[in-house]
């Protein structure tokens, strides 16, 4: 169901929002992504949102008025019963499906006139609202699923053997914090912690001095599972809502200090920012890939985290980059640097292969639980998707266009976050763009 390629991604659609046929918008009629966004004004209230081009469709108030007069319906009443996603996020894969179709035919040059004016008296540019974060995420696991980006760090602690002995058995995963994660364009202030400068014999409390980012890719769980009640591999794709993009700031020096033995814990924890647009699972069909290929050394995953529909598409082909301004190029009216790209099918563990790993144990996953892949690097040089990689602790400083060095982030610098899929015979989409400015 999950991986049904259907007449939404035809890429001869083409909708009456012109912006949306653009061959370069994130946001084409084959994309649909829903988001919450609060529209312009005093007192408005937030609602839900689909990007179509550069415009955003109140898909509460097309609910509202094409399909809430009848009562038995469902899908209308997620649209409209609730101020953020929660409800859509409950539905299940064929009723998200028949969501889709709605929202795509109402979109389409082919629109009846009746459609078309209420979808027109609902849109609005996306420049002028405010993302807000999805839904209230009750839990945040971040997982370290690129064994690249595991083996670029491993080596810088244990050059003998850089992988720990489970890393090719199980997803190796740690519990974030839901309660810091920010939508995209919230500021980040600087964490003040402890550290153990080296050379130190007592630690010190301060501004952290090695401030990083991580790039990853997130997934929204849709419906959940009772505690006690694992979800099976086959299963586990109907459970997975959609994905966005995720900068996962990690300050290195207390990371460094605190992370042994239970891991990461206040490095982490001040603030994650994801991306306002989930880009559904549905729309990502047509850019479905294999599962990582892994060497005939390494071992095969244990039954429960294997099915040959995993191994043949399991995987998602996204396309990632990181890009910096700092404060001096955003006045110079400089371009964004990019400083790496990378994609998702670098991932070792596919997100069923996390999300049924995370419920083995019978651990209940809810709907807006926020699932996340780890730092997305790759096997070559400017693939690497944090600044410790790619600075080799800082042992390698680079220079952006104004001259300016950087080892790790400085106040000022914004870090911007970038992904989309393309394919030979489908539209291309994306997800937006994740953007924080660090803060002293
Ligand atoms: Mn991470």
């Amino acid at each position: 169901m999950t991986y049904a390629i259907n007449e939404t991604h035809d890429p001869n659609l083409r909708s009456w929002v012109a912006s949306a046929n653009d061959p370069n918008t994130d946001f084409p009629i084959q994309n649909l992504p829903f988001g919450v966004f609060l529209p312009p004004g005093e007192n408005e209230l937030p609602s839900i949102g689909v990007a179509i081009g550069d415009q955003v469709l109140d898909l509460s108030a097309v609910a509202e008025e094409l399909w809430a007069e009848d009562f038995s319906d469902e899908i209308a009443d997620a649209c409209t019963m609730d101020l953020s996603l929660r409800w859509i996020l409950s539905l299940d894969v064929h009723q998200l499906a028949e969501l889709r179709q709605r929202i795509s035919k109402l979109l389409r040059a082919e629109a009846s006139d009746h459609e078309r004016a209420v979808a027109e008296a609902a849109l609005l540019p996306m420049s002028a609202v405010q993302m807000l974060l999805p839904t209230e995420i009750g839990d945040y696991t971040d997982f370290y699923a690129s064994v690249y980006h595991a083996t670029n760090i491993g080596k810088m602690f244990r050059p003998d053997q850089p992988l720990m002995p489970n890393y090719k058995w199980i997803p190796i995963g740690y519990h974030g914090r839901a309660s810091s994660i920010v939508p995209s364009g919230a500021s980040i202030r600087r964490p003040v912690g402890q550290t153990m400068p080296d050379g130190a014999t007592t630690p010190s409390f301060g501004p952290s001095k090695v401030l990083d980012y991580e790039l990853e890719v997130g997934f929204f769980v849709g419906q959940g599972n009772p505690q006690g009640q694992p979800i099976s591999l086959s299963e586990a794709e109907d459970h997975i809502f959609g994905l966005c993009l995720v900068n996962d700031w990690s300050a290195r020096d207390i990371q460094r200090w605190e992370y042994q033995p239970l891991g990461p814990f206040l490095s982490k924890s001040f603030a994650t920012t994801i991306s306002p647009w989930i880009v559904t699972t549905a729309a990502l069909a047509p850019f479905r890939a294999a599962a990582f290929q892994r060497a005939d050394s390494d071992p095969q995953p244990l039954p429960y985290l294997d099915s040959p529909e995993n191994r043949e598409r399991g995987g998602f082909d996204i396309r990632l980059e990181v890009l910096l301004t700092s404060e001096q190029m955003r006045q110079q009216g400089m371009a964004p640097h990019r400083l790496s790209a990378s994609n998702t099918q670098d991932l070792y563990w596919t997100f069923a292969q996390m999300l049924t790993h995370h419920t083995s144990n019978g651990c209940n996953l809810q709907p807006g639980d926020l699932l996340a892949s780890g730092t997305v690097s790759g096997a070559n040089d400017g693939s690497q998707g944090s600044l410790i990689e790619l600075t080799e602790r800082g042992a390698k400083p680079f220079t952006l266009p104004t001259g300016e060095t950087r080892r790790f982030l400085e106040d000022g610098d914004e870090v911007i976050l970038r992904g989309h899929c393309e394919r030979a015979g489908f539209r291309r989409i994306g997800f937006g763009e994740c953007r924080g400015i660090v803060m002293g």
